[in-house]
């Protein structure tokens, strides 16, 4: 690890170099246009994350980038399951809406038909008779509400975990109550459909519901977007910034997840300092990988980690930015405690700008782009923002929710932290 030189302490001390500030309208510009419609939610309908791969490839293109091959992407292909045309739900004939009212599990398999609805709670399964009734049942018809049982304290849990796995055939399961609709991708069809209503979108009595699900599966081809600052005196040496692009896209043709905070903010900021570091040249080589598929299972990151463009080892630093639309609350940097001296020095470029009024400490974890790169070996660090923000892989984490209250202070932590570890 390299130590603080004199040189970076000056610059954190006196601000040298630091005449270029970010741009904060050119990264709500940003996020807006990786939100709007025409990027479907940045996933597997109509290519929504190509869309996205396009634009971030118009703004490298912009700023001067280098690629690392012959162009800015990498090219990668996996299965997914996904839901182009109807999702489409009616309880006794009223009409619910995907993402707004109910969401289906990762992977819900097709759906076509009218089934009845049956209330299993915790009376229900620890009477005998009832319960023998239920089993005596055939529920290829039924769709059960389910949520009773969960959680609660039963004198028959061996019962009610029977049934939550579906154990007796229903059609499905409904979970009600559930606040925030939540939802990811699936490579694989879940065994059978499960619809989480939120609480007020489901009457209290429902006797029937009718299903249109259109479920669709391909392999997906989709690339991460790649460019490059040469280095001034190191070339050889890398530092990468790193944002996945991908979200989750659409759940039927009318509902779009637009994936604000997760992650356009990463993505606008990553895109801000490569327009930072082409107007003013560093001293290492500076790379820009905007990862496809993390929202899947960090596909992009995985597969650059196993077919490198530049050698691994020439890692200098890695930093991910996942999540970077508040700070109120400050930052978190995940694999604090694997490279506590970077963590420190962190610490004092916090110090020295006045930036954010926390920054907290995190261990390994395989929540974002970063994880393949540090079981490599190379030192990382993923930064997320904290504050009053609760929209989570749910239709309302939109760009009109976001604030964006500390990027410009975010932006320039994360530059100094940079600079520094260039030995700018
Ligand atoms: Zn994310």
């Amino acid at each position: 690890m390299r130590k603080l030189t004199s040189l970076a302490l000056l610059y954190l001390l006196y601000g040298l170099g630091s005449a270029q500030a970010q741009d904060i309208s050119y990264v709500r510009s940003c996020i807006k246009t990786l939100c709007s419609n025409d990027f479907y939610g940045r996933g597997y309908v109509n290519n929504g994350d190509k869309v996205a791969a396009n634009f971030i490839r118009g703004e490298f293109t912009k700023f001067g980038l280098k690629p690392l091959g012959d162009n800015y992407f990498q090219s990668l292909g996996f299965p997914v399951i996904f839901y182009p045309d109807r999702v489409e739900i009616e309880l006794d004939g009223v009409r619910v809406f995907a993402g707004h009212d109910f969401i289906m599990n990762p992977g819900c398999p097709s759906l076509k038909g009218t089934f009845k609805v049956i209330r299993v709670d915790s009376a229900l399964v620890d009477n005998s008779s009832e319960y023998n009734k239920l089993i005596a049942k055939n529920l290829k018809g039924y769709f059960l509400i389910v949520d009773e049982l969960k959680g609660k304290k039963l004198l028959r849990p061996e019962r009610a975990k029977f049934i939550l796995n579906n154990g007796l055939k229903a059609k499905g399961l409904i979970y009600r109550n559930n606040e925030a609709l939540v939802w990811s991708p699936s490579m694989d069809f879940a065994d059978y459909p499960i619809l989480y209503f939120k609480k007020g979108s489901f009457p209290s009595l429902v006797l029937k519901l009718e299903a249109k699900i259109d479920a669709a599966h391909k392999v997906h081809g989709t690339q991460n977007v790649i460019g490059m600052v040469p280095g001034k005196l190191y070339p050889d040496s890398f530092i990468v910034f790193t944002a996945h692009y991908d979200h989750l896209g659409m759940m039927g043709s009318n509902t779009i997840f637009p994936g604000a905070n997760d992650n356009a903010s990463g993505v606008a900021m990553m895109l801000d300092l490569a327009n930072y570091y082409a107007k003013n040249p560093p001293p290492y080589s500076v790379v820009f990988i905007a990862f496809a598929a993390e929202e899947i299972g960090l596909l992009g990151s995985m597969y650059f980690v196993q077919n490198p463009l530049i050698e691994l080892k020439k890692i200098s630093f890695l930093i991910n930015m996942d999540l970077m639309s508040t700070g109120d609350e400050g930052l978190t940097v995940v694999n604090a405690t694997e490279f506590p001296q970077w963590f420190d020095n962190l610490k004092l470029c916090n110090i020295a700008g006045n930036y954010l009024p926390d920054i907290a400490s995190r261990g390994k974890a395989q929540n974002s782009d970063h994880y393949f790169f540090t079981e490599a070996g190379v030192p990382s660090f993923f930064f997320y923002l904290r504050g009053n923000y609760h929209h989570y892989h749910d239709v309302d984490d939109t760009y009109e929710a976001l604030t964006l209250s500390k990027y410009p202070e975010a932006f320039k932590l994360v530059r100094d932290f940079a600079n520094m570890r260039m030995g700018k």
